[in-house]
């Protein structure tokens, strides 16, 4: 390891993109910082798809065990291209009017759900809203919970197969939800006083030219962050996001996507192995979010 590497390792290490059984992953929130312990990590955003209820266990069982948790949200933003995703970090989980658009785009969930269920029955699989309930344990499903079903029942080997050839974007059974602009969901995390950092910018699928016209856009909409640190971003796509970070002045954020089963091959603050996120850029984001409120 480097000086700059071991540095990095004395300040402890950090994953800010999470998912519990709140939205779609495996680990419930209790047991996601009780892991996040075990691998020795000294702070965790909890970053569930548009919903915010699972922040308040976490944070209990993060006080109990020694692990900050940072309360997250991820949302969806409507775009041309690909997934564009972005995280709210440090919002307020009380917010009333937060809350209240978080369950419009909970509603747009369930209004896809039973479509995507259509098209996989019309495709011939044997496949219930029932059992895609089950999955998601009672809650509004995700793409995974259909995943699951289809593993279950030996449609597919995996849940990487059943996005490849079914429910992926732009695949057969593939249903968009409407989602609300970038701009408007930057604006939505700053009114609940959070800190929006763009996702895995990998899986929006853009040239170096059209990534920057992006980036213009989204600072001018107010964008404090990109996700520099991802699992799937390969070291030069890591360093292609620092740059255009610095070219900006953005923070730099980190996380793995942890999704407990739901993708087997990513584990908890080392995403497929060599991830490492520094407490360093927490600070950072503390700082920069301090001055914004001061
Ligand atoms: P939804 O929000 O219900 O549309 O589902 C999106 C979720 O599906 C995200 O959490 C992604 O991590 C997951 N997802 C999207 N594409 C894939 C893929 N190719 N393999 C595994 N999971 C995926
Ligand atoms: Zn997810
Ligand atoms: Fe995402
Ligand atoms: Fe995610």
């Amino acid at each position: 390891m480097n000086s700059e590497g071991r540095i990095r390792e004395m300040n402890g290490r950090i994953d800010l993109h999470t998912h519990s059984t709140i939205s779609d992953g495996t680990y419930t929130p209790a047991e996601l910082v009780r892991y996040g312990k075990k691998k020795g990590l000294r702070a965790i955003a909890l970053t569930d798809h548009d919903r915010i209820d699972g922040i308040e266990e976490a944070q209990m069982v993060g006080e109990e065990v020694g692990v900050e948790v940072i309360p997250g949200v991820e949302l969806s933003a409507d775009f041309s291209k690909g997934a564009m995703h972005l995280l709210g970090l440090f919002i307020d989980r009380t917010s009333p009017s937060f809350l209240r658009r978080l369950a419009v785009f909970q509603a747009a969930r369930r209004e896809r759900n039973p479509k995507i269920v259509q098209r996989l029955q019309e495709m011939g699989f044997k496949i219930t809203e029932e059992e895609v309930a089950a999955a998601a344990g009672g809650r509004p499903p995700g793409r995974p919970h259909f995943a699951r079903v289809l593993m279950e029942k030996g449609y597919v080997h995996s849940i990487t197969e059943a996005f490849e050839r079914y429910i992926g974007d732009g695949k057969p059974a593939y249903v968009k939800k409407p989602q609300p602009s970038p701009e408007v969901c930057i604006a939505l995390i700053h009114e609940a006083n959070g800190i929006a950092v763009l996702a895995h910018p990998n899986t929006i699928h853009l040239t170096d030219r059209k990534l920057s016209a992006l980036f213009e856009r989204l600072v001018k909409a107010g964008l404090d962050g990109v996700e520099v640190y991802y699992s799937t971003h390969t070291p030069e796509e890591t360093v292609r996001y620092e740059r255009l970070a610095d070219e900006w002045n953005l923070l730099k954020t980190g996380g793995s996507d942890f999704h407990g089963e739901h993708k087997p091959q990513i584990d908890l603050g080392v995403g497929k192995g060599n991830l490492r996120v520094s407490y360093a850029l927490l600070d950072a984001l503390r700082e920069r979010r301090e001055n914004k409120t001061a």
